[in-house]
């Protein structure tokens, strides 16, 4: 259950392997760890939307302050927002969603997109979602979904984000920011010198991910190829099945076409009522 500690803060293995930290100074971070280890904590900090970083919110509300990134707070206080964003806004059946947005709302009380103090910095990290914002506090970074484990790239092959740019850009502002430990949203945390290098491994599967993309499209030639031909092709390589996983690998594979539309190197299109992607350009990486 705890998973590091020291002197100023405790970090708890939460629901879904998420990294729930309590700092002595009464801040919690990304609350899910399904009991109360809250005691002192005067204020919960959520780095982002997605209901398995803000389960115990619920609990907790009205005794302590609640908050979370301006944006992400239609979706903490509502996570259905989330779930049907990802179909389209259409209604979905509940049972075709991961469990890792499925939660109950909790009110929020302030926004916590500029927080500034002497042992607290909001940075954000947007990319794996719309404002994901991380939290240096007391030489700490907790970096939410910023950061995924490289255990976790290794087992899923492709992990959710919307926006690979961002995210890349995310990481290198990561990398500059003063910190002696860093806290990625599940699995392992790690020393500087070890959390550099976790970075530059998101970095790399980021550039790898892409380029794995551009290759499944190039190899269709002019004919270009289904945008969910791509997606089902990945998810034979990495053996993931089930309609949740294939929703969930959707946004990072059409965030990725279209970072390479954006830069010439794709181009989607219609053919017979599908959407369809061809390679226009030789491929670059972006610099
Ligand atoms: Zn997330």
């Amino acid at each position: 259950m705890l998973r590091f500690c020291n002197d100023s803060v405790k970090i708890y293995e939460g629901k879904f392997d998420v990294n729930t930290a309590v700092f002595k100074n009464g801040i919690a971070t990304d609350p899910n760890v399904g009991k109360n280890v809250y005691d002192g904590v005067k204020e919960i900090l959520i780095t982002h939307g997605h209901a398995d970083h803000f389960g115990d919110a619920l609990f907790l509300e009205g005794k302590v302050k609640i908050l979370a990134p301006r944006h992400e707070t239609p979706l903490v206080e509502n996570p259905e927002i989330n779930w049907r964003g990802m179909y389209s806004w259409a209604k979905l059946p509940e049972d075709i969603v991961t469990p890792y947005f499925l939660g109950r709302g909790v009110g929020v009380d302030e926004f916590s997109d500029s927080l500034e103090g002497a042992d607290i910095k909001t940075v954000p990290t947007h990319g794996h979602t719309p404002s994901h914002k991380s939290y240096l506090i007391d030489g700490i970074f907790v970096a939410g979904d910023s950061v995924h484990c490289p255990s976790y790239w290794e087992k899923f092959g492709i992990l959710y984000y919307v926006d690979p740019d961002r995210m890349m850009e995310s990481l290198k502002v990561i990398k500059r920011e003063d910190w002696d430990l860093l806290v990625p949203g599940h699995g392992d945390v790690f020393e500087r010198r070890e959390g550099l290098k976790v970075i530059d491994t998101n970095i790399k599967m980021l550039r790898e991910k892409e380029r794995e993309i551009y290759e499944i499209v190039r190899e269709n030639g002019d004919d270009g190829v289904e945008e969910m031909e791509v997606i089902a092709e990945l998810a034979r390589k990495y053996g993931f099945k089930g309609v949740k996983a294939v929703l969930v690998v959707m946004p990072p594979v059409r965030g990725h076409i279209s970072s390479m539309c954006e830069r010439g190197l794709l181009e989607l299109f219609e053919r017979g009522g599908k959407i369809a992607v061809k390679a226009v350009k030789p491929y670059r990486q972006k610099s």
